[in-house]
């Protein structure tokens, strides 16, 4: 059985970025729907036993496993969303080796979040925003649905869930500042430059 991971901070420590409200349902609510599906869905089978990272490898692109993808995407997307931030007071800046990919990969730091902005927005429909590791190439990619990068051979380093069940209660239509707000105040680079 997958058990639900805690938040790394508490529910009203992302504000006034993302309330704890948005917060307590995102993580108590959609998060937990997604691993209870999934517990469902492997009990008594083959995947019981595995991982959720060989969960998700095994089953990409297997339309018999859709269900079973989905759900442990969703699981890992949101464990990795959750670990992606941290309060805006003690939020970090990228330095160092990861600075100078980032430099190197988009020009500066401000391209770089201009282009990660512009790639978030425009994922049609449910999703996620990716800052990714292709061999010693930053990327910003963007993923449908479930989708993650794990199953694509990429390595993620940060990113921004873009389902409107993360912003709507917050921000209602307005991805862009959601997005905006996360990236530039919240996200954790400490935890990016460990992924690195
Ligand atoms: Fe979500």
């Amino acid at each position: 059985m997958f058990t639900l991971s805690a938040l790394p901070f508490v529910s009203g420590a992302l504000e006034p970025h993302i309330s704890a409200r948005t917060l307590e349902f995102h993580h108590g609510k959609h998060h937990q729907a997604y691993l209870d599906n999934l517990n469902k869905l492997v009990t008594g089978t083959e995947w019981e036993a595995k991982s959720l990272e060989e969960i998700i490898r095994a089953t990409v692109d297997r339309s018999e496993q859709a269900a079973i993808f989905n759900n442990a995407a969703q699981v890992y997307n949101h464990n990795f969303f959750w670990l992606s931030l941290r309060p805006a007071a003690t939020a970090s800046a990228p330095s160092g080796a990861l600075l100078a990919a980032l430099e190197a990969s988009f020009g500066s730091l401000e391209a770089f979040y201009e282009e990660f902005k512009k790639v978030a927005v425009s994922q049609f429909g449910s999703g996620w925003a990716w800052l990714v590791k292709e061999g010693e190439t930053l990327k910003i990619i963007k993923t449908a649905n479930a989708d993650t990068p794990l199953a694509r051979g990429l390595k993620p380093l940060l990113t921004v869930d873009v389902w409107e069940h993360a912003y709507y209660l917050d921000y209602q239509n307005r991805r862009a500042d959601f997005i905006e707000a996360v990236i530039k105040n919240l996200w954790n680079w400490e935890f990016a430059q460990s992924n690195f």
